[in-house]
């Protein structure tokens, strides 16, 4: 660590550690530490970190620094330590200091913990005073970034402020030895918040087949009888949410084992404190009804994480449907009023609370990819977690994009990314997105130096930028979705980059998405892309998979062609749509060029009859990725250069020929990493970074980076910050720095 003196000699040692060190129990942990060890001195709280002075024999200092990096609370995430010795003071005792409010604000915030397994066993314990008390908490667990108004984390910041601890909590939250020493949100049946409603009555609505609205922790959740294809439809219609998989609450984990196939790594994300939703492989035959998760290959399954949860899972013992408590493309509803209001016409039955929330907070989702925990949607249990980046940033807002907002602010070299905020297609979710905004820069006192947006002249984000007053820096969306993966990965030195998906504004004003990078420090070169062809209506294909399908068709066999999904010779009239369409592509109006693999995606699904549209972003990739089962195969059709000519031409062949779905879509899929191997071949760097909404798929992502490792490349993916458009922001704060 340092050099030292004579090992006897007594010495004080102060360490500053940053992080997410607040609210985890960190204090009582040290002070326990200390106390233990026989040494002085005191630990603070402020605003720039934790604060710890240690006096007393130099080896036992050592030894202190050394336990205090291997025993320190597990929920903690140190990413900055400085260490300084001083000279003794002769200190007698050691103290926890009041929390400082001066320096500037630099500590992580922490993200909500699912409750502790000490906590769930109070719960459940008739003879614990906190027996069936849905608000119960430690250090070690509860709320958090929903509940803190303002840093430094401390109970009158939070949004428990109101609620006076009744002596037996107060003793608990003053006695360093206990659990809940400082635990902000600590509370009792006595003095805390309580529920409006029972669990009871929620109960026996959702067994009556009704849509319960619940508050949860970062919001509203709307709750139904997963078993029963009614109370589905019901929530389906009432949500507006057509075909978009519903996520799943287990009453525990051994009921969820009985659901779905579960690998070791799995448990670990199911169990771990962030207790995202785990998308994981679901069992045939089981109840679950159909139109849960209707053709999607997976099940999105959470485990309970709030002592409100474990009482509600524990009396109804089935599987429930979760989702947010919101209509589709709406941020998710936070306050009680709100939700009575909103919720009206979609839930039968309210279970409310006087708990307040201060932010809404969705659930996470992850899904093993390449064998490690993959996050596609960030928000509760990571939300505001940093992201640690190579090099110091300048202090800049980055808006991110469109779709799957968040946004993110550079603080030195940590960016702080927003909870996931959603589509910015409504009012409501440009809200939403300004109060994000507001949040993140009142929460770390931070004030942007400029504005980081998309190149997209319209997103919402770039129109928000446009009018905030500040220097702006326009970011190309495909570099910033490589520049993000880059970043959370710590790549250094150059790297092809591979930026595919859905549609993103290009530097030549196309519709980009299917694109390849080399990237060496901030210079970017696109050495390759798949080549252009036509998107009839623009916008309106994002939906209308079949019309990326009609252009492809268009080009390769001209006006007599086929129709778009069912590959033959057009054995039916086409369709008053399809005819329109026809007629833009002969005359070229309203066609907008694009590059977009997510696009060619959406015609070979059409093409093959595996879905004409997408009722929610990337569905009929995901229904083609699906088809491919558990085929596996080294065939693959050309794709020469990017040029989709011919493998059009062999797919519509393939399907003539009644080759059977699955090879095809594997023959497709074959195609896309025979590419990226040519490319990167070519590319003579042996780093290669994989980013964009295309990258979701899963057999495409571990077949290329399997590949690729076997060739000797080095190939970095997402973990950390969705490869979707949810890690734009971060993409695009690193790339301020030119
Ligand atoms: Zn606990
Ligand atoms: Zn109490
Ligand atoms: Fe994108």
């Amino acid at each position: 660590m340092m050099t030292v003196a004579a090992q006897s000699a007594t010495q004080r040692l102060r360490i500053t550690l940053r992080g997410a060190v607040q609210g985890v129990g960190f204090r009582p942990f040290v002070y326990r530490l200390a106390t233990e060890m026989s040494l002085t001195g005191w630990v603070l709280n402020s605003s720039a970190g934790l604060v710890v002075e240690v006096e007393g024999r130099t080896d036992q200092l050592s030894l202190f620094e050394q336990r205090l990096e291997q025993q320190r609370p597990k929920a903690s995430v140190v990413t900055v330590r400085e260490f300084a010795w001083l000279a003794a003071e002769g200190s007698t005792r050691f103290e926890i200091l009041a929390s400082d409010h001066d320096s500037g604000k630099t500590v992580n915030v922490l993200p909500d913990l699912a409750t502790c397994t000490d906590c769930r066993e109070e719960l459940f314990d008739p003879e614990n005073r906190r027996f069936e008390y849905p608000f119960t908490n430690c250090t070690n667990c509860g709320p958090r970034y929903t509940i803190v108004v303002d840093i430094p984390y401390d109970r009158p910041n939070t949004t428990m402020r109101d609620f006076v601890l009744c002596p037996r909590c107060r003793e608990e939250y003053e006695n360093p030895a206990n659990r809940r020493f400082h635990a902000q949100p600590n509370a009792c049946p006595v003095c805390g918040p309580k529920l409006n409603g029972t669990i009871d009555d929620a109960v026996e609505a959702l067994r009556q087949g009704e849509i319960v609205a619940v508050k949860g922790i970062g919001g509203f959740q709307l709750l139904a009888d997963a078993r029963n294809p009614d109370a589905v439809a019901r929530l389906r219609q009432r949500k507006h949410r057509e075909e978009k998989p519903f996520a799943l609450m287990m009453p525990s984990f051994e009921v969820a084992r009985t659901y779905c196939e579960i690998s070791p790594a799995e448990v670990e994300m199911l169990e771990s404190q962030a207790a995202p939703i785990v998308l994981l492989q679901p069992k045939l035959g089981t109840d679950i009804a159909a139109n849960v998760a209707h053709c999607s290959p997976y099940l999105g399954v959470m485990l309970p994480y709030s002592p409100l949860h474990h009482l509600l899972m524990e009396e109804c013992r089935f599987p429930l449907i979760a989702t947010s408590g919101n209509r589709s493309d709406e941020p998710i509803a936070i306050a009680n009023e709100e939700a009575t209001v909103r919720l009206k016409d979609i839930a039968d039955h309210f279970l409310m609370h006087n708990r307040p929330i201060v932010r809404a907070c969705d659930d996470s989702v992850v899904r093993l990819t390449r064998g490690r925990a993959g996050i596609l949607r960030r928000a509760r249990g990571y939300a505001p977690l940093g992201i640690r980046v190579a090099q110091e940033l300048p202090p800049v807002l980055a808006v991110g994009g469109h779709l799957k907002n968040t946004v993110a602010i550079a603080v030195g070299q940590d960016v702080f990314l927003s909870q996931h905020i959603g589509d910015l297609e409504t009012l409501e979710a440009r809200g939403a997105f300004e109060r994000a905004i507001d949040d993140l820069c009142r929460l770390y006192s931070f004030r942007p130096e400029a504005v980081v947006c998309d190149l997209h002249p319209d997103y919402a984000s770039t129109h928000w930028a446009e009018k905030s007053g500040l220097p702006l820096i326009r970011v190309q969306h495909h570099q910033a979705h490589v520049a993000s993966c880059a970043a959370e990965n710590n790549v250094e030195g150059g790297y092809l980059g591979i930026s595919w998906d859905g549609t993103g504004y290009g530097l030549d004003g196309a519709i980009w998405g299917g694109e390849f990078f080399l990237v060496e420090g901030d210079h970017y070169e696109r050495i390759a892309h798949l080549r252009s062809f036509g998107l009839p209506g623009g916008d309106a294909a994002v939906r209308e998979g079949w019309r990326s399908a009609a252009s492809l068709l268009f080009e390769v066999f001209g006006s007599e062609q086929v129709a778009p999904d069912n590959g033959a010779q057009a054995q039916r009239k086409p369709r008053l749509d399809e005819a329109k369409v026809r007629y833009m592509l002969e005359r070229g109006i309203n066609v907008v060029p694009t590059t977009s693999v997510g696009r060619m995606f959406d015609a070979v699904a059409c093409i093959t009859g595996v879905a004409r549209q997408n009722r929610f972003e990337g569905q009929a990739a995901m229904l083609l990725e699906n088809e491919i089962g558990a085929l596996r195969t080294e065939e693959a059709y050309a794709l020469p250069g990017g040029d989709w000519e011919p493998l059009i031409s062999a797919v519509v062949a393939d399907k003539i020929a009644g080759v059977p779905v699955p090879r095809i879509a594997a023959k497709f899929h074959n195609a896309l990493v025979q590419w990226i191997l040519e490319v990167a071949a070519g590319a003579k760097l042996k780093q290669v970074v994989l980013s964009g909404g295309v990258f979701q798929n899963r057999y495409l992502t571990e077949r290329a980076a399997g590949m690729l490792e076997s060739r000797g490349f080095e190939v970095y993916t997402h973990q950390l910050v969705p490869p979707n458009d949810g890690g734009i922001a971060l993409g695009q704060a690193v790339m301020s720095k030119r």
